[in-house]
């Protein structure tokens, strides 16, 4: 399970049977290019911006790409270590988040959650 802060472009999809699964307010340009969070200051792949861009759920199932241990931070507030993994979601767009609990394999299937604060 990766878990991403609470945060106006993350809520709480309805409960399931997998847990609390977060909903990943995303968006969509034109091209079919996918991205997260939702913008239209223009699209990554093709330039594109303002109304050619659509705001889509991401899904809060992905496979896990690369995971880090941060040991240093510069809030005093944030506790350390914890550890972030680079989640590629099953739409194809890529999150940074926070690994609760072990941290699986690169390549594993993982869920994301949302949190209403980083419980490290
Ligand atoms: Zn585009």
């Amino acid at each position: 399970m990766v878990v991403c802060m609470d945060n106006p472009l993350f809520s709480l999809a309805e409960a399931s049977a997998r847990g609390r699964l977060a909903k990943l307010d995303g968006g969509v340009c034109v091209c079919g290019f996918r991205f997260f969070p939702m913008q239209r200051i223009g699209c990554e792949r093709c330039g594109r911006y303002g109304d050619h861009l659509k705001t889509e759920a991401a899904e809060a199932h992905g496979t896990l790409i690369a995971a880090v241990t941060v040991r240093l931070v510069t809030d005093p507030d944030l506790p350390v270590p914890f550890t972030a993994g680079y989640v590629r979601l099953d739409s194809g767009v890529k999150i940074t988040a926070i690994i609760d609990g072990e941290t699986p394999a690169p390549g594993s299937p993982v869920a994301v959650a949302a949190h209403d604060a980083i419980e490290i």
